[in-house]
Parts: structure tokens; sequence; C-alpha cells
């Protein structure tokens, strides 16, 4: 496994994690075993949310990290409808239940909403205060909401922009990612997969990632989440509710694409091609 800096944190975080959305729906066990073989491989970064199956996703992960909580980088967020100043930290101390733990750390607002800015990042910084949370940051913040939090919390707290980021889809490369790299945060890339739209090896993009696979012994999915996962400052988080799509996943750290490679990926799948961020 490789790690970098998370952010301005410092801590030291696993470029390939596990995402959580939706996992409630897999068979429990074999949930907890995928995440239980997932920090077998050293893979520490794990993300999840309170919005995840209404809590469930949490209680899963407080499960499968029983007895190794020192060994993983527990990221959840609050949803908007819960980001005021007491609500945010009502809604981390439910989190830290679900989770069995007594810290986050790392704790994002899940996307901007009706509360202001200034509410939440003061809830951050008092959960922070009292060690519930080591560090905070945000999801789905294009570069005029960064600026924002910029504004109000000043340099060096925020730790994240958790954001979509897959090969259809590139636009962070545009002004998100170039942000995050002049202020120091970490980028956190969601659905790298596409959220079940993966390039088909039955297309011609599909089968260009096949073929670099290839080379390198690989698949074409691991080839995807190195590109993805090619600069430090970016951390790919993909959902894998099996033990075999978890090694699989994890294995795409120990993959050294060479320059050529990496360019052959640009031109098959154009940032230009992408619909702008944030798509909504
Ligand atoms: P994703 O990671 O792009 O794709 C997940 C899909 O890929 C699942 O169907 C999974 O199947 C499959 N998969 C994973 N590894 C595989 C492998 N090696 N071979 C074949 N199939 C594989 O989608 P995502 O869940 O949308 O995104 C990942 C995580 O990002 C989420 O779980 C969540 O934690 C986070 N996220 C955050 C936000 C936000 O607003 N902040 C939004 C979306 C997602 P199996 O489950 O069967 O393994």
């Amino acid at each position: 496994m490789e790690y970098h800096p998370f952010g301005p944190s410092k801590h030291e975080v696993s470029v390939i994690g596990e995402g959580t959305w939706y996992f409630e729906e897999s068979e429990r066990v074999t949930a907890i075993s995928a995440l239980k073989k997932g920090l077998d491989l050293g893979i520490n970064h794990l993300d999840t949310a309170e919005l995840y199956g209404n809590g469930e996703a949490e209680r899963i992960i407080g499960e499968a990290i029983e007895g190794r909580r020192n060994q993983v980088f527990l990221v959840s967020k609050v949803q908007p409808g819960h980001a005021s100043r007491k609500g945010t930290i009502s809604a981390c101390e439910r989190s830290l239940s679900r989770l069995r733990t007594d810290h986050l750390d790392c704790y994002l607002l899940h996307w901007r909403g009706r509360y202001p800015l200034e509410e939440t990042i003061e809830a951050f910084e008092e959960l922070k205060r009292e060690g519930k949370i080591l560090s905070w940051g945000v999801s789905n913040f294009g570069v005029p909401d960064l600026d924002q939090v910029l504004e109000v919390a000043g340099k060096g707290s925020l730790t994240c922009n958790q954001v979509l980021y897959h090969l259809k889809d590139r636009s962070i490369e545009q002004g998100v990612i170039p942000w995050c790299e002049k202020h120091g945060v970490a980028v956190t890339a969601y659905s790298p997969f596409g959220h079940g739209d993966f390039p088909s090896s039955r297309t011609k993009e599909g089968r260009v990632l096949e073929e670099i696979a290839k080379a390198h012994n690989a698949t074409a999915r691991q080839v995807a989440l190195r590109f993805l996962a090619r600069r430090p400052s970016v951390f790919a988080i993909p959902k894998a509710s099996s033990p075999e799509h978890v090694s699989e996943n994890a294995g795409a750290a120990e993959i050294r694409l060479t320059k050529d490679e990496i360019d052959r990926i640009d031109e098959t799948f154009p940032v230009g091609a992408s619909p702008g961020f944030p798509p909504w």
C-alpha cells in the first residue's frame, strides 16, 4: 500500500480507501469481512456518513473495526439538514456511538445546505477542541465555496474536499484539484468507478484500459484507480462489498504507470468531455 499525508493533518493515509454507500444492502458478514480484508492489506481510509443506510453503514464499520480502531483513518459526514451549530455536534455524537469510537479522524459537511458555513465550522472547531474529531473538511464543494471556507476558517484548518472523480468525469482537474493543491488540502475521489458506470471492455475506451492493465499484469479497474490517484494530493475511495473486490482495488497502489500510459488514458478520457463541476 502507498500512503500520503492527508492535507494539513499530516496523517499518513492509504491512497486507496473504502467507501460504504449502500453497504447495508450487502450481506452483513461479507461486508464486514471486506472491511477487515482491507485493513489486513493496509487500507486505513474508511469513508462513511450518517446518511448511508440511515446510520447502518456506520454500525457495520463499528463492528468491523472493533479492536483495530488505531489502524483506521475514519471519516464520516454530517448531512446539511443537521449542520447547524448544535445539530452538527449532536449528529457527530450519534455517529461516534454507531461507530463505537470516541473520535473521528476527519468529519465532513456532506454538501452545502441552508445553514451558514460559519455555524458548521464553529461546531467543527468545538468538536476538535473536545477531541471528538481530529480534523474537518467538506464535500461537493466547488472553487467559490472553497474560497468561502478559507475566508471563514483561515488557512490550515480545512483538511479535505471529497468530490466526484472518475475517468468519465474529470471536471475537478480544471479548478478544484489545483485549488486544493495550492492550499494543501487533500482531495478524496468518490465514485472512482463511476458508481456502476465503469468503461466496459466491449468499448474502445475499455480496451485501452485492458491493454495497459495487461502490461502490468493488472486489471482495468486497478489501472483506473492508479490513474486517479496518480498525484499525492488525491485519495480514491471505491466502494467494494466483497473481500475479492477489496483485494483487487488495494492492488492498484502497487502499479506504476509510465508517462506514455498516463498520456494515453488522458487522451482516451479527455477532461474536456467532462460535464463541469459541480455537476448540478
Ligand atoms: P464506486 O466506488 O464508483 O463503485 C462502486 C461499485 O463498484 C459497486 O457496485 C462495487 O461492487 C463495484 N466494485 C468495486 N470494486 C470492484 C471490483 N474490484 N470489481 C468489480 N466491481 C467492483 O461508487 P460509489 O459507492 O458511488 O463511490 C464510492 C464511495 O464514495 C461511496 O461508497 C461513498 O463512501 C463515497 N461517496 C461520497 C459521496 C459524497 O457526496 N461525498 C457521493 C458518492 C459516493 P461491490 O459492492 O459488489 O463490490
